[in-house]
């Protein structure tokens, strides 16, 4: 955990320091544990945890999420009226986020998502070597242009797989583009999976990670609104895709019916192939008899007849 309280303040890990579990039901005497490998966090004595994912070290990936957002915002405590506790990373004015580096059960995923209200995951897409190639290549075209709609096929993609249930915003981070990616972009995006699936296929938005930031830095309800927008652009795109499909269908029985038409309309045609030749062989031959030259004929013949007697 990044806070426990020194006293009456909040405060992150330091050298030495010792101070108290921020978890009201707990209140266990935490150790700063300022080490070179992980990034600085407080632990309670041994093996023993009391927050939901304060077990494993926070990861730098982590902790630079919740550097994004004020502190007061960070590592909030919460319990249920069933006495079920849990820490959220970052409770925003309008809801949580959650960075999730680690794998989750598909209990725990649906146990957090049902716990908090308004909740969005934040996924490390770089945890994994193979999930970035197998992400990317899982991308099967582009919709439209603003926002930039991706259908994709989850089946070539494990990361994929395990959040396609998911019934909130799901933001895949892989960080800034890398050079063997199939689709290249000049700044940090997130890949966000919308719980929406408007003809029962899932789709990607790419955002940039500063929109991200800003809105829920903001407190605007961007998650409604662009869920509502890409349902209704891949409506609209589908729509639009089924009018130009029944357009090629009602052009390619137009052309097959003019097809039928001309070659009903050539037998007549068969008749006039066999005309056709003997009219221009009588042509030729009214041609050779206006061309013929009677007086040379008749000249010709006497200049011969003359010769011979
Ligand atoms: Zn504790």
């Amino acid at each position: 955990m990044k806070f426990a309280f020194v006293g009456a303040e909040r405060r992150e890990a330091q050298p030495d320091l010792v101070a108290k579990c921020p978890d009201p039901d707990c209140g266990a005497v935490v150790f700063a544990r300022c080490g070179e490998h992980n990034v600085w966090h407080w632990a309670h004595k041994g093996a023993r945890n009391c927050g939901d994912h304060w077990g494993e070290p926070e990861t730098p990936w982590h902790r630079g999420w919740k550097n994004e957002f004020p502190e007061s915002w960070q590592e909030v405590h919460h319990k249920a009226a069933d006495g079920e506790r849990h820490v959220a990373d970052v409770k925003t004015e309008l809801g949580y986020i959650e960075f999730q580096h680690s794998p989750l059960t598909p209990d725990e995923r649906r146990s957090r998502e049902d716990f908090y209200p308004n909740l969005v995951w934040v996924v490390d897409g770089r945890r994994r070597a193979q999930d970035r190639a197998q992400f990317f290549a899982s991308i099967d075209g582009r919709i439209s242009d603003s926002p930039p709609i991706f259908p994709i096929l989850p089946n070539k993609c494990a990361l994929l797989r395990d959040w396609l249930v998911s019934g909130v915003p799901v933001y895949f981070d892989f960080g800034d583009s890398e050079p063997g990616d199939t689709w290249r972009f000049k700044e940090p995006l997130l890949w966000l999976l919308t719980p929406c699936r408007p003809n029962g296929k899932p789709y990607l938005v790419s955002v940039r990670k500063t929109w991200f930031l800003r809105v829920h830095n903001e407190g605007r309800p961007a998650e409604g609104l662009y869920t509502k927008k890409v349902e209704r652009v891949v409506a609209d795109y589908l729509s639009r895709q089924a009018a130009a499909d029944s357009r090629r269908q009602a052009q390619a029985a137009a052309d097959s019916r003019r097809q039928r038409r001309a070659a009903a309309a050539d037998q007549p045609l068969k008749g006039w192939e066999r005309y056709l030749p003997k009219k221009a062989k009588a042509a030729a031959a009214d041609r050779s008899l206006a061309d013929f030259d009677f007086e040379r004929y008749l000249t010709n013949r006497q200049r011969r007849a003359q010769g011979r007697f």
